[in-house]
């Protein structure tokens, strides 16, 4: 090991490269290697320093577990050769991203990992789409919630039906069943839901439905894309149309 080499794990944002926290832009800067995830946008790759090494860890195949072993392994032969490598990960690191078992591993095996957090698309996709997550009267809780298993893996609909917003991630694939689970676990089926798709990205696309129809399998989305649940859905056409005003004012 090169006594001064260090491993960057590190949030990309959302997808927009404005979105990039400084430290993330400076660690990008220096990188003479970046292995990153398949939701790190081009824009962000970009902001890599010309010259530097970029390896595609989502294109990886083969199972889950033995993937995630071969990326360590592999951060950790390039740390070997560099001094700066980077863990490229979508959001923030620690979100869903597997960044706390590869921060654990890294420093068990004795590697000098610094953290560069991310902005989470659970917060600022819905937030930059005119749904906030709390608003003083309409909602005073938020939960953050991976959709991706619902089928008998532990979460507990129940009691999350409890919670006044409800952000789902990688939740496309399960929609219907989520819907239908908070329907039955008491949710009103009229309630509004949003999917909003490739979030920030010139790309995004949003749709305003309901439980009811989202559980009866109608509507059309794509990966990657954040769902919300709640009564805050319904502030997007008033900032909406508040926009359209102030556009048609000036
Ligand atoms: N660590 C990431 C989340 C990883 S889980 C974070 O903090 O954002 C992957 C899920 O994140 C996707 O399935 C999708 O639900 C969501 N996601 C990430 N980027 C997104 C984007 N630009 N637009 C919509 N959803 C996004």
């Amino acid at each position: 090991m090169k006594p001064t080499s260090r491993i960057y794990l590190v949030g990309a944002g959302p997808g927009r490269r404005d979105l990039l926290t400084l430290r993330a832009a400076e660690v990008l800067a220096l990188a003479e290697v970046v292995l990153y995830d398949r939701l790190v946008s081009s824009e962000v790759l970009a902001m890599v320093r010309p010259g530097a090494l970029l390896v595609d860890a989502g294109k990886e195949h083969g199972r889950q577990e033995e993937m995630q072993q071969r990326i360590l392994l592999e951060l950790e032969e390039y740390a070997r050769h560099f001094r700066h490598v980077v863990r490229l990960k979508g959001g923030d690191p620690m979100v869903f991203g597997r960044g706390a078992e590869e921060w654990r591993w890294l420093r068990g095996r004795g590697w000098d990992v610094e953290l560069v957090p991310g902005v989470t698309s659970a917060l600022s996709v819905p937030s930059l789409a005119g749904i906030p997550p709390t608003f003083r009267g309409l909602a005073r809780s938020f939960a953050v919630v991976a959709g991706h298993a619902c089928g008998g893996d532990g979460v507990d609909w129940a009691a999350l039906a409890r919670v006044d917003t409800l952000i789902i991630l990688m939740g496309v694939a399960r929609r219907a069943e989520i819907a239908a689970s908070l329907i039955r676990a008491g949710r009103d089926p009229q309630e509004p839901a949003a999917f909003i798709e490739n979030g920030t990205l010139p790309e995004e696309r949003i749709l305003v439905t309901d439980l009811e129809t989202l559980a009866a399998g109608g509507v059309d989305v794509a990966s990657p894309a954040v769902l919300v649940v709640g009564h805050v859905v319904r502030l997007r056409e008033a900032l909406v149309e508040a926009a359209m005003l102030a556009t048609s004012c000036s």
